[in-house]
């Protein structure tokens, strides 16, 4: 009997295997389809800044409608990009997007809105990202600063120090950079005096917790993070903000930006003019409310 429970139970373990492995092929296979099949597209999510609820940028999320799998999510097949190398190209299709993107928003008249794109370590250590991002940028006859490259912790544990020197010469070329989902990875600090980074993304996993009064350690580790980031001379953007208690929080513990669901989800590109459109609206009448109050 116990031979026979055993046996079942690895066909199960067999079984579920199976299906990881069939779901990673048909997203490699759906993948490697999406570029020319025209299956990405890129959102936008708004970050606005607290001292002043002014918009001053959006993070650029990609986006896989697969016409075989339907909506797949980043956390999904970003990590199948990575191993096989397709990141490469996808990488170079989100920066030039991204890129047509501020043009556009400057058509539009939004001169100095910032977009940050989240960049993989691979495409540091193999693809071309500095030729890339200078060439894309000339291009579109954009300032360099307007272009923002968010790169995680995992950037550290690339060890023959390629990345560290392709960074040098982003921050160099006057691109911004910003370490993203800040406090979730291995990084030690010591290594945040080396990164040339002018922004670091709090987690949203610390931002989750915030701000019930009980929640004494969440609290002590935002806090000093804002802090240790301001001594740094680091812009602080807090992920994930959900609440306005949250809100409330983060700006009145000194953090500099935010985003998240409560201030928007990410847009598609072609709903951000009347999102920015409805959100000057809604400003304005705050105003003149505040000013009614007087
Ligand atoms: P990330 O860069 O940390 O992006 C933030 C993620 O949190 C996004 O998930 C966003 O939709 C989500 N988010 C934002 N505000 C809220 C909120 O208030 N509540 C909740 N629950 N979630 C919120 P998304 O779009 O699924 O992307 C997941 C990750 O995939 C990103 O994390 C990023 O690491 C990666 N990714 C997305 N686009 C790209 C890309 O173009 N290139 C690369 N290499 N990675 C990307
Ligand atoms: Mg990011
Ligand atoms: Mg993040
Ligand atoms: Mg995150």
């Amino acid at each position: 009997r116990a031979k026979e429970s055993g046996k079942n139970s690895f066909c199960l373990f067999d079984s579920f295997m199976e299906a990881v492995v069939m779901e990673r092929l048909a997203i490699e296979s759906g993948l490697r389809q999406a570029l020319v099949n025209n299956e990405l597209a890129l959102h936008y999510q708004p970050i606005i800044n607290l001292a002043d609820n002014q918009v001053t940028g959006f993070e650029a999320l990609l986006r896989w409608n697969s016409k075989d799998l339907g909506s797949v999510p980043p956390l999904k097949f970003i990590p199948v990009a990575e191993s096989t190398g397709m990141i490469i190209p996808i990488g170079e299709w989100v920066i030039r997007q991204a890129c047509g993107f501020i043009k556009k928003l400057h058509e539009a008249g939004y001169a100095d809105l910032k977009i940050a794109v989240n960049i993989s370590v691979n495409q540091l250590v193999v693809g071309n990202v500095i030729e890339n991002v200078k060439e894309t940028l000339q291009e579109f006859q954009l300032e360099p600063w307007l272009l923002e490259l968010e790169i995680t912790e995992s950037i550290l544990m690339e060890s023959s120090g390629t990345s560290l020197k392709q960074l040098d010469e982003l921050a160099t070329m006057g691109v911004s950079l910003a370490l993203d989902d800040f406090g979730t990875g291995y990084s030690s600090l010591t290594y945040l005096r080396q990164l040339p980074i002018c922004t670091l993304k709090l987690d949203k996993t610390f931002v989750d917790n915030l701000p019930q009064v009980n929640n004494t350690a969440t609290r002590a580790i935002v806090e000093g993070i804002i802090t240790m980031a301001h001594k740094l001379g680091l812009i602080v953007v807090a992920e994930g903000v959900e609440t306005g208690e949250q809100l409330s929080y983060l700006y009145h513990h000194s953090c500099d930006f935010a985003q998240g669901y409560y201030i928007s989800r990410p847009i598609p590109e072609n709903e951000v003019n009347v999102w920015l459109i409805n959100r000057k609206f809604l400003n304005n009448n705050a105003c003149q409310n505040s000013e009614l109050m007087l």
